[in-house]
């Protein structure tokens, strides 16, 4: 099968059997009817279809060199400037399509699994086999055009010990047992973001946490189809509350299940394992392939389109209630605007300053798509902020859809039209604001991007230690020393 669209997505959900509980319900099909979830896998729909849309379909993908049928762009293995072009152009048409409010689109781990695949003398180094698997599971996630998501973090339990430690290790996903086809892993992880609905999870090391010789039960990585037997999922409460679009105009499109993961003996064949207790090749899964770079560069694809949202909507609101015009207002302007041109920077530095890494394969600069993922998850933490403080009370003067044509109507066309807007047109205005920057839904958002790489604390210290600081030290070093 070549590139899906939103049918073909829709029909592999139908025959798939995951076993998720939420708010208090076992759910083990009907994922796609079910209430907590119909919206967002609409939306997951809606950008398989942009696939088959003549807009975008050259965009989108590009023929597969084992079929020449269409497959997703993002599987692509760039060797060109304009092949990452092309790829940076896919990120941002599906990235566009959410605002950036979708995290866990196919293109994010396909562009990993991308650079997993070109390595593949990399994993080959310690088992021809585990090459020979990361190739075909790439091949197969490509012509399939399987949605995937991935857990890689343990329970949080006692961040004081390793996993190793805790409940006498039993808390976090570990291999209990290896037989003739496979692994058995029991215990938890979280969290996988989509996992009800995605066709597979990728059970792979934590890009931040190290592992010790002592962590090789937790050493793995591996994919097991999102229905596997003994395979649970808790999710958390939805925040879409099924209410309208123009109630909740993010949350009732955009709101992405986070789940915990539960392996209750989950059995993986050996063809789907690609690191066994190995705490090496974890340490090095994304930075010596180069998965980790990839990734980043549908990220900050991403939260440039989200940036962009967030501008407009800043740009509206603040015309809407005639406050653009004062300078601390601008200054706040000034901030996002700062921001956006920050990222469209680092994508094109990235671009620029490509070179093919050690598998052949064209890999954007690192340096700037670092910087980027570094920075965005402090500085998205201000465009709520911002929201709210322009905002003000028109965050809570909120009417929903069904007072505008109640007995309040009157009222609320005289009261609540704006500087610019109609009443009806305010009150939508603000409600989308509201649901970017004061509802769970945007509480959720905030979180997610603070945490989207790992904890951005632990995050500057691995950042430091790659950096080299030394030219910079030598430099005030000769000053210091009195040379010119
Ligand atoms: C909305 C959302 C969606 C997510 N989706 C996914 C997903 O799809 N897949 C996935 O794999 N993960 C996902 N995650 C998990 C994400 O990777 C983690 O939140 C992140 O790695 C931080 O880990 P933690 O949440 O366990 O925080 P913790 O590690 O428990 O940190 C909590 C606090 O304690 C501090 N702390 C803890 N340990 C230390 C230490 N050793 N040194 C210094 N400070 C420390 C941290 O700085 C932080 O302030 C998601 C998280 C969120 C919030």
């Amino acid at each position: 099968m070549a590139a899906r669209n939103g049918r073909q997505f829709l029909d592999r959900l139908a025959q798939a059997r995951p076993h998720v509980d939420i708010m208090g319900e076992t759910v083990t099909g009907g994922i796609a009817g079910h209430p907590a979830f119909r919206n967002v896998v609409a939306t997951y729909a809606a950008l398989y279809d942009m696939q088959h849309d003549p807009a975008y379909r050259d965009v989108l993908t590009y023929p597969s060199p084992t079929t020449s049928e269409p497959v997703g762009t993002s599987f692509m293995v760039p060797q060109t400037a304009d092949d990452l072009r092309l790829r940076q152009a896919a990120f941002k048409a599906w990235a566009d399509r959410s605002h950036g409010m979708l995290g866990r689109t196919g293109d994010y781990l396909n562009s990993g699994l991308m650079a997993l695949a070109a390595a593949q003398d990399w994993f080959a180094q310690t088992d021809p086999a585990l090459g020979v698997n990361v190739k075909r599971y790439y091949e197969k996630v490509r012509e399939e055009d399987l949605l995937c998501t991935h857990t890689l973090v343990p329970p949080q339990a006692n961040r004081a010990v390793p996993a190793s430690q805790q409940v006498a290790g039993t808390l976090s996903a570990h291999v209990i047992r290896e037989d003739d086809s496979g692994i058995v892993v029991r215990g938890a992880r979280l969290l996988a973001t989509i996992g009800p609905f995605a066709d597979e999870l990728l059970v792979f090391p934590s890009t931040l946490l190290r592992n010790t010789p002592e962590d090789k039960p937790y050493a793995f990585a591996f994919a097991v189809p999102n229905d596997a037997p003994g395979l649970r999922y808790i999710a958390r409460e939805t925040l879409d509350y099924g209410r309208s679009h123009f109630d909740h105009p993010l949350g009732s499109r955009f709101d992405e299940p986070d789940a915990v993961v539960i392996f209750d003996d989950v059995h993986v064949p050996y063809e789907r394992c690609f690191v066994i207790a190995d705490p090496e090749a974890c340490n090095g899964f994304y930075t010596a392939t180069s998965a980790v770079v990839h990734m980043t560069h549908q990220v900050v694809t991403r939260t440039t389109a989200k940036t962009e949202f967030i501008l407009g909507l800043v740009a509206l609101l603040t015309e809407a209630v005639g406050i653009g015009g004062f300078p601390h207002v601008q200054g706040d302007i000034a901030e996002v605007i700062m921001t956006l041109e920050t990222l469209k920077a680092f994508s094109r530095a990235a671009v620029a300053d490509a070179a093919p890494n050690d598998f052949g394969v064209l890999t954007p600069a690192w340096q700037p798509l670092n910087a980027a993922r570094n920075l965005y998850p402090r500085l998205y933490q201000r465009f709520p902020e911002i929201l709210r403080k322009l905002g003000a009370s028109g965050l809570m003067a909120l009417p929903t859809e069904a007072d505008l044509a109640g007995s309040a109507a009157g009222d609320i066309a005289t009261y609540l039209q704006s500087a610019t807007l109609t009443a009806p047109e305010r009150v939508r205005l603000f409600r989308l604001a509201w649901d970017a920057c004061a509802s769970a839904f945007a509480g959720r958002q905030a979180l997610y991007e603070y945490y989207f790489f790992g904890d951005p604390v632990r995050m500057a210290g691995a950042y430091v230690a790659q950096y080299d600081l030394a030219p910079y030290a030598g430099q005030v070093r000769s000053f210091l020393a009195g040379e010119p």
